[in-house]
């Protein structure tokens, strides 16, 4: 946003500048590229962190992981990560960091599950495109929705566990997101095969 308001404005400027065609309060061309418009919108989807795009400096989506190849120490996973994980700053490792539903729609699965310690997937209708969210490594005691109940975009959802404890499975303390197609419940935060990586969305390209 901070970025693109001004080149949007630039643009204009130039534009303008350049063509005598355009009037002088311009409307957004019809041409400019659709993360424009979505940056200008406040995006297809709401940030799940605050920050998000900062936080994402280990695992982005489709990355190839093994035990001896992994940007985190004792790594105990293998395969194509299917989500994003947004990592925590320093000064936030003893403090609530709030997570946030990035659609709005109803709550189909809220538990602890291996790998992730607490975990919440949600269902959305994304542009007509049915999809299930998956927030993981989340407190679950924070998270006050029951089943079925419907989360808006935007709505905080709960905190993310303690790191290196139960909440996380033993993980660091971070958010990992996936969007997967369809309505189905899938769990799983990697593939071995990377054509299966079709079955997911990279969050990022909905939230630029
Ligand atoms: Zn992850």
């Amino acid at each position: 946003m901070r970025i693109m308001i001004p080149f949007i404005i630039l643009s204009a400027l130039i534009l303008t500048a350049c063509s005598p065609t355009v009037p002088v309060v311009p409307s957004l061309p019809t041409n400019v590229p659709v993360e424009v418009f979505n940056e200008v919108e406040g995006g297809l989807i709401a940030e799940p962190i605050t920050d998000a795009l900062k936080r994402v400096t280990k695992k982005p989506f489709g990355l190839k992981i093994s035990s001896n190849d992994s940007p985190v120490d004792t790594e105990r996973f293998s395969g194509y990560h299917t989500g994003v994980d947004f990592e925590t700053f320093p000064e936030e490792q003893e403090s609530d960091v709030s997570v946030y539903a990035i659609c709005e729609g109803p709550v189909v699965l809220k538990r602890t599950a291996t790998g992730y310690g607490g975990v919440l997937i949600q269902r959305c209708i994304l542009e007509g495109e049915d999809i299930t969210v998956l927030y993981g490594h989340l407190r679950l005691s924070s998270i006050p929705m029951e089943l079925n109940e419907k989360l808006l975009k935007g709505q905080r959802i709960g905190i993310l566990g303690q790191g290196y404890s139960n909440e996380t499975d033993g993980e660091r303390k971070h958010l990992h997101l996936g969007i997967h197609k369809g309505f189905s419940t899938v769990l799983l935060g990697y593939v071995q095969e990377p054509e299966r990586l079709q079955e997911w969305i990279d969050p990022l390209t909905l939230l630029k």
